[in-house]
């Protein structure tokens, strides 16, 4: 079981005011083997006896998001996915670093974080003009819940 002061630490580290709204979410993704969307987040707030309204939700995945203790990704169907930034995945316990491949399932659509060490970064270079700013890894196949 996922201790509720871990939570409220970590938000408060990052500078963050521990709401009910975020050590619920935060709490929910740090749970989670894998990302979820935002329709998923709701309904197992839900499940947890939370009633939060959709804007509230919004807010606090986005304030996470900002503080990176969390991170955005675009799904398979286009939808936004929320994952909890792990130390172990991250690397990088202090800066959060985001960069790390993800794995999209192609049959439950679920995604994935991988350990940043399960690739090396790839030397992409943009045309004169062009600024990169962040570039993501997405991977595609069958994970090992729909094989
Ligand atoms: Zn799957
Ligand atoms: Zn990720």
């Amino acid at each position: 079981m996922l201790d509720p002061n871990k939570v409220t630490l970590l938000i408060k580290n990052a500078g963050l005011k521990s709401t009910q709204a975020r050590i619920a979410v935060l709490g929910l993704l740090m749970q989670s083997q894998h990302g979820l969307n935002h329709q998923e987040l709701e309904k197992r707030l839900g499940e947890n006896g939370y009633q939060f309204d959709r804007v509230t939700v919004y807010r606090t995945l986005h304030h996470l998001s900002e503080a990176r203790i969390i991170h955005k990704l675009v799904g398979i169907d286009r939808s936004f996915v929320f994952a909890y930034i792990d130390e172990a995945i991250s690397g990088e316990p202090s800066t959060h670093q985001t960069e790390h491949p993800h794995f999209i399932c192609e049959s439950c659509a679920t995604t994935y974080c991988l350990d940043q060490n399960s690739y090396t970064q790839a030397r992409v270079e943009v045309p004169v003009g062009f600024t990169l700013k962040h570039s993501e890894l997405q991977l595609f196949g069958i994970c090992p819940q729909c094989h």
